[in-house]
């Protein structure tokens, strides 16, 4: 397979005496299924190579096809499209945008004994609560501040 950028081809307008004359060259048989599409039964212009893959959008590339039979095929282009983006893209380079990043977190020193005091993580901490962040204070009124 080679990989190229393929742009998709851009869609043409479909006429009545256009679709008319891709059934009739078809003989009315639907290409995903391969069966006669009767008399009543709902069809549209499918695309043999699909125009997102630079399927060109001329008589010789388009059948007439079953709306029902439309998700399967729709479903395989799409996974083909996926295949080749993924093969494409596998080895790029995004370059050395850096990713981001948060600040992180201070790190205190590891409380070895329930009984060690625990030191202040940094200037204005006491015991873990940060001063200026308004903690509740008992006061009592009868001291003398
Ligand atoms: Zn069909």
């Amino acid at each position: 397979m080679a990989l190229e950028f393929i742009a998709p081809t851009k869609r043409r307008g479909m006429t009545k005496a256009r679709a008319a004359r891709i059934f009739l060259d078809a003989n009315g048989i639907c290409c995903n299924c391969a069966t006669q599409i009767r008399q009543g039964e709902k069809w549209f212009v499918e695309h043999v190579e699909s125009l997102a893959q630079g399927g060109a959008d001329d008589d010789k590339n388009a059948r007439p096809a079953h709306t029902r039979c439309k998700a399967a095929k729709d479903a395989t282009d799409a996974a083909s499209k996926a295949k080749r983006d993924r093969l494409v893209t596998a080895g790029w380079d995004r370059g050395d945008k850096p990713k981001m990043q948060g600040a992180g977190f201070r790190k205190a020193a590891k409380q070895k004994r329930a009984s060690t005091p625990v030191k202040p993580k940094y200037e204005g901490d006491r015991f873990g609560v940060r001063s200026g962040f308004g903690s509740i204070v008992f006061i009592d009124e009868d001291s003398t501040l």
